[in-house]
């Protein structure tokens, strides 16, 4: 389909926005999700590849020193002739695609060539850094203008475009990009050439991320405290009034979990959902993949418990993938929603109905407290148990005190699995040398089989040693963490994902 003999190539140099995925441009996004070949650039957050097509060729031109890094010229040659061969192709690159990113060149050898292409704005680290420190680059009162200069030219190249002696008497901000490496130059030319030594400067590096670092010095200072901190690339040198900042105005860094790295331990999509709410605290998530969900829906089991679905009181789901296992079995088997009839539905948490509803059906049951126990004494005080027929559709690994209480409320229970964990492994070892190196600061346990996949292959005693705290959504998790003696810093209250983060936060506001 690619190489249709006189399909005409395109090629887009998309602006992949300055770190955080969803930065881009919708425009951008768009243009990856149709690309035939995308050509990504280091600084392009790789997550934006998720979108792609799964056919999409992805070329990754780094350029740096060492083998695997591209020249200019060989990321023009292969931008041209993939165009050429008739593909919409996608020059992806960090921030603004022309602000310091050699974008007039392969412009210009692409319309050499006859090329179509298109440029898409993206925003450039400079604006991104700023906004996420609360370091206002145009504030009315200190800066009327800004100056991008890129910090390559500072050492070492004759024919420097810059004027050390304009930028020192520059009435505004100065952002120098790529400048980590010619700071000390920066900083002693700036001041060679008439700048004060107490002008503000400010490093911001890894702007937009979890990671994101500032560094606040005066200028004749900055080097030396730069010195004293560990700042890994890339990072923005800001100097003038503006780059003091406005505490006030520094959202970004004051979010509850910021500077947290937080590991999740569950399957992949659990661990993508619940990364994302870390993020959205300001928390840096690490995801570890502890199990994959395995459907045993084809087990004749279900099959035929499923026929006599309308013969059971009450149905029972304890979690969301439960739903999602039940309702895709139903989808291959050509059913629906219609084979609950009249049966009355009580789930285990309020995400687990919330999963039910997405399917148009409503739960009539869910307790206030979501532990498999607490669901079967609320049940009982809701409804008479005596003789009724109760079916549980759930993991295999379930505990059995839901099982029990519902027995001792007379009800007759059947126990159907509809899916199971499978092991998955990890980078344990790699995992274990952060721990011990203090870089991470919480573990998360969000199940029993979370704790028993990642205590299978992470051994508890490097845990135990390290500084990294442990966090556990409920006491089922508690209980089994402490099989493994495990040691326990927070249970959560509410015993969802978002409970969980609540007590961690909690417990971060106290130290
Ligand atoms: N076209 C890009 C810049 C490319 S030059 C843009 O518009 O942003 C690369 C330089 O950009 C880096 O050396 C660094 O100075 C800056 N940069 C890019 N991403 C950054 C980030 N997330 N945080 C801080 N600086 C960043």
């Amino acid at each position: 389909m690619n190489s249709e003999p006189n399909k005409k190539g395109i090629a887009y140099l998309v602006g992949a926005g300055p770190g955080r995925a969803d930065l881009i441009t919708l425009r951008g996004a768009e243009l990856i999700k149709i690309a035939d070949c995308i050509i990504v650039d280091k600084l392009a957050n790789p997550a934006l590849l998720e979108l792609a097509r799964k056919d999409a060729e992805i070329i990754h031109v780094p350029k740096r020193i060492g083998p695997g890094s591209f020249t200019q010229d060989q990321i023009n040659r292969i931008l041209v002739a993939k165009a050429l061969e008739g593909k919409t192709v996608v020059r992806l690159k960090g921030g603004d695609p022309c602000i310091f990113g050699r974008c007039t060149e392969e412009a210009a050898l692409l319309n050499d060539a006859g090329v179509d292409f298109e440029i898409v704005p993206g925003i450039t680290a400079a604006l991104a850094a700023s906004e996420y420190t609360g370091i206002m680059l145009t504030d009315r009162r200190y800066s009327s203008q800004v100056a991008f200069i890129t910090g390559r030219e500072a050492e070492g190249k004759e024919d420097t475009n810059i004027d050390w002696n304009v930028l020192a008497h520059f009435p505004g901000t100065l952002v120098f990009y790529m400048g980590i490496g010619t700071l000390p130059t920066i900083a002693e030319k700036l001041m060679a050439n008439g700048m004060s030594g107490d002008t503000s400067a400010a490093l911001v590096a890894n702007a937009t991320f979890p990671t994101q670092k500032v560094v606040r010095a005066t200028l004749s200072r900055i080097v030396e405290t730069c010195g004293r901190e560990q700042i890994e690339p890339p990072a923005l040198i800001i100097v003038g009034a503006a780059a003091q900042g406005e505490p006030g105005l520094n959202w970004f860094m004051r979010k509850p979990l910021f500077g947290r790295t937080i590991v999740v331990t569950r399957d992949a999509d659990g661990n993508a959902e619940m990364a994302q709410k870390i993020a959205a605290r300001g928390g840096n998530p690490v995801e570890f993949t502890t199990m994959a969900i395995q459907p045993l829906t084809d087990r004749t089991e279900f099959l035929q418990v499923l026929t006599e679905l309308t013969t059971y009181d009450w149905v029972i789901f304890t979690s969301p993938n439960g739903v999602t296992v039940f309702f895709d079995a139903l989808h291959v088997l050509g059913k629906d929603a219609r084979v609950f009839a009249s049966v009355k539905l009580a789930t285990l948490g309020a995400k687990t109905a919330a999963s039910l509803a997405r399917y148009g059906v409503q739960a009539d049951f869910v307790p206030t407290v979501f532990t498999g126990r607490e669901l079967g004494i609320q049940l009982m005080a809701y409804a008479n148990l005596h003789d009724k027929k109760v079916l549980l559709l759930r993991s295999e690994l379930a505990s059995d005190e839901l099982v029990e209480v519902l027995q001792q409320a007379g009800a007759r229970v059947r126990d159907v699995s509809i899916y199971t964990a499978v092991p998955r492994q990890g980078d344990a070892a790699g995992l274990e040398d952060q721990i011990r190196r203090d870089q991470i600061h919480w573990l998360t346990f969000a199940s029993p089989s979370s704790v028993r996949g990642l205590f299978e292959q992470v051994r508890p005693d490097v845990v135990n040693a390290g500084k990294a705290k442990v966090a556990s959504i409920g006491p089922v998790t508690s209980r089994e963490l402490a099989q493994f003696g495990v040691r326990i810093d927070v249970e959560a209250t509410e015993h969802t994902v978002d409970g969980m983060l609540d007590a961690i936060e909690t417990a971060e506001r106290v130290v």
